[in-house]
C-alpha cells in the first residue's frame, strides 16, 4: 500500500514531534482526515529516533484499519498488537510500535495490577472524546508513563457538551471540514429541512434531550419522514438515524411497507445479526439502514449519498457524527444529501461551519464561530429554508435548487429604506415587478464581477447606470449573490450595447 502524505497531515506530524513532554495535546481533525494515518507516521518518526509508541484505539472497525496503516508504514514485524482474542499472536512488548485496543488493555490491569507494559516514549489516543478516557489516563498513571501524549477526535468534546481540559492541555486544529470539501476529500453536503417534532417540555439530560419523551414526539412524524425521503432521496444508499428502538424499528417498518429495503439496526440485535445488517448495508442489498447510535462514529460506508436525521439533537458533538457519515468522497464527485427531521441543522449549523472548541470543563466546550455576530461570517452564513423546495442554503438569498427568493423581512427593509436615504437624496428609480430589489441587484452584480474577473467598480458603475444612483457602501459587505436570468439578461443587454457603441467609434 502506497500511501500518500497530505500537505496538513505532515506539517501536524511536524508539530507533534516538537511539543514538550508535559504537553497533552488535543489533535482536531474531522472525519476523513486521514487521522489515523497521521498517528502511525509520528510512530514511525518516533522508531527512526530509537523511540517506541503506543496507539490505543476505542473498537474493533478502527482497530484492524489503524493495525494495516501501522503495518504498512511502519514496517509489518515492527508492530505488535494487543486485543482480546488474539493477543498470544502478535503482542511483543519490546516492539517499537503497539497498536492496542484500550477496553482490553482496561482488562488486563484490572485482572493483574502488576501486568508488565513497556516504558512507551510516546502514547496516541485515538477518539479521545469518548468518556473511556479518562480510565486509560487512570492506566497511564498507574504506569507512571512519562511519554508525550497525543489524542485525536473530531470533535473534542464529551457527549454533554463538556471540555477535554480534565486532562488535555491543548488543542490544535489540524484542518477544516471546509479545506477538506475543498481539496475534494470529503464530499459537498446539501440540507434539506423537514418537519420537526415539537419539542417543548421535552427535558435536557446530561446535555441532550432525554430519550423516553424524544421517542414518543418523533414516532408521531415516522409518516411524514417516509414521505420525504419518498420525494427527495428515493434513489440514494441512505443511513437514517432514530431515537431508540422503538422509533427505529418504526421507521424501517414503514419503509418496508412502502416496498423500500431497509433495516433496523440497534444494541436490541445480537452480534451476528448486527454483523449480517451492516455486511447487507455495505454491499447495498439494503436501501436504508435505521440505526440507533452505531453509525454514529467508525461506520463507514463511502456509498451512502443521504443522511436522514430523524433523531433531535441538542449535541454538537453527536449532529457532526451523524451527518459525517455520508461525507465520504463519492467516485463521481457528487454530494451527500442531509434530510433534516430534527431542526437540528437550524438549531446547531452546518458540517462546514467553522467551530471553535474550547478545553475548559464549563457546560459548553463548542461554540458555532460562523455565526457568531463577531466572526464577520455570520451574515454570510445565515441559514435559509427554502419555502417551495425546503432545501437549507446559506450564503445567498436565493434557493440554488428552485430559484425561490427569500422575502426581506421588516427588518431587512427599514435598513434597506434607510440605507437608500442618504444617496445623493434622489431616491433609486422605481423597480419593475420581476426584478430583485436594489440590494440584491447589486449582490448579483458583485457576484458577476468576481466570477467574471471585471474590477468591483464595474459593479458600482453598472448599478448607477439602472439606479441613476451609487449603492450605498456597507451592501459590500453583503453576501455575494449569483445573478438571476432576468439579471443575466440585463447585464449581456448592456454588454452588448457597449461593444457596439465601441465598434461604432
Ligand atoms: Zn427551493
Amino acid at each position: 500500500m502506497k500511501i500518500e502524505t497530505r500537505e496538513y497531515q505532515a506539517s501536524d506530524v511536524d508539530y507533534a514531534m516538537g511539543h514538550g513532554v508535559n504537553d497533552r495535546v488535543i489533535h482536531c481533525a474531522p472525519t476523513g482526515s486521514g487521522k489515523t494515518i497521521i498517528q502511525c507516521l509520528i510512530a514511525k518518526r518516533e522508531m527512526d529516533r530509537g523511540n517506541s509508541t503506543a496507539i490505543l484505539t476505542p473498537r474493533n472497525e478502527i482497530f484492524t484499519q489503524t493495525h494495516g496503516a501501522a503495518a504498512s508504514i511502519c514496517g509489518a514485524n515492527n508492530v505488535s498488537t494487543m486485543r482480546a482474542k488474539r493477543q498470544g499472536e502478535y503482542w511483543n512488548p519490546m516492539n517499537p510500535v503497539h497498536v492496542i485496543s484500550w477496553p482490553t488493555l482496561i482488562a488486563r490491569v484490572r485482572k493483574d495490577k502488576d501486568f508488565w507494559f513497556p516504558r512507551v516514549d510516546r502514547v496516541l489516543v485515538d477518539e479521545c472524546h469518548l468518556s473511556m478516557a479518562p480510565k486509560i489516563l487512570e492506566i497511564l498513571n498507574h504506569y507512571e508513563l512519562k511519554a508525550r501524549v497525543d489524542g485525536y477526535t473530531a470533535t473534542p468534546a464529551r457527549q454533554t457538551g463538556r471540555g477535554l481540559g480534565y486532562y488535555f492541555t491543548e488543542i490544535k486544529n489540524v484542518v477544516s471540514v471546509r479545506q477538506l470539501i475543498k481539496e475534494g476529500y470529503l464530499a459537498p453536503v446539501e440540507y434539506y429541512g423537514a418537519d420537526a417534532p415539537d419539542l417543548t417540555g421535552i427535558k435536557i439530560r446530561k446535555g441532550d434531550y432525554e430519550v423516553g419523551k424524544l421517542s414518543k414526539a418523533c414516532v408521531e412524524l415516522v409518516g411524514d419522514a417516509i414521505d420525504n425521503w419518498l420525494r427527495l432521496a428515493s434513489d440514494r444508499h441512505t443511513i437514517t438515524f432514530a431515537v431508540d428502538i422503538r422509533h427505529c424499528e418504526a421507521l424501517a417498518d414503514r419503509f418496508n411497507r412502502v416496498g423500500i429495503k431497509a433495516e433496523a439496526l440497534h444494541t436490541g440485535l445480537s452480534q451476528g445479526d448486527r454483523d449480517r445488517v451492516v455486511a447487507a448495508f455495505k454491499a447495498q442489498k439494503i436501501q436504508v439502514l435505521v440505526n440507533v447510535g452505531i453509525a454514529s462514529y467508525g461506520f463507514d460506508a463511502p456509498s451512502v449519498r443521504c443522511v436522514q436525521v430523524c433523531r433531535p439533537t441538542k449535541s454538537i458533538v453527536l449532529h457532526l457524527q451523524m451527518i459525517g457519515r455520508g461525507m465520504r468522497p463519492k467516485p463521481d464527485g457528487g454530494e451527500c444529501m442531509v434530510l433534516d427531521h430534527a431542526g437540528n441543522v437550524p438549531r446547531l449549523g452546518m458540517a462546514d461551519d467553522l467551530f471553535r472548541w474550547r478545553l475548559d470543563d464549563g457546560k459548553k466546550a463548542c461554540d458555532n464561530w460562523s455565526r457568531h455576530p463577531k466572526s464577520g461570517e455570520a451574515e454570510e452564513s445565515k441559514q435559509y429554508e427554502c419555502q417551495e423546495c425546503r432545501h437549507i442554503f446559506s450564503r445567498q438569498r436565493i434557493c440554488p435548487k428552485c430559484g425561490w427568493q427569500v422575502p426581506f423581512s421588516k427588518r431587512d427593509i427599514e435598513a434597506k429604506d434607510a440605507d437608500l436615504v442618504p444617496i445623493g437624496r434622489n431616491t433609486a428609480k422605481p423597480l419593475p415587478p420581476d426584478w430583485p430589489s436594489y440590494e440584491v441587484f447589486y449582490a448579483m452584480l458583485r457576484h458577476y464581477a468576481q466570477e467574471k474577473g471585471r474590477k468591483p467598480m464595474w459593479a458600482v458603475f453598472t448599478f448607477e447606470k439602472k439606479a441613476k444612483c451609487r449603492p450605498p457602501h456597507e451592501w459590500n459587505n453583503h453576501a455575494l449573490v449569483p445573478p438571476s436570468p432576468r439579471v443575466l439578461n440585463y447585464i449581456r443587454s448592456r454588454e452588448i450595447a457597449f461593444y457596439k457603441a465601441k465598434q461604432r467609434a
